[in-house]
């Protein structure tokens, strides 16, 4: 097989890679790295509701099955208390 094959074999690779790591970040209940750093800050690493700082979970306030994305708007920290009652309500 010539060299040529083995670049396009690993740039078709490549290029799946990207995409299913671009459709997980789409479809996925996964937050950024950036987007958790942005959402802490602005609630000071604190739950939403409580003083609680440790075992922070992060909620989404449109839930992703209703069309909510992991924007900094709709994400926001929960202690695991308050994110169950939170989830439990609706
Ligand atoms: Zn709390």
């Amino acid at each position: 097989m010539p060299f040529i094959d083995y670049v396009i074999a690993g740039v078709i690779i490549y290029i799946l890679y990207r995409l299913i790591r671009w459709q997980r970040t789409q479809q996925t209940r996964y937050i950024p790295f950036e987007v958790k750093r942005a959402v802490l800050k602005r609630y000071f690493s604190m739950c939403a509701v409580c003083p609680e700082a440790n075992l922070l979970e992060f909620h989404h306030k449109k839930k992703h099955a209703d069309g909510g994305d992991n924007s900094e708007m709709n994400v926001a920290p929960l202690c695991p208390k308050h994110h169950a009652m939170v989830t439990r309500n609706g």
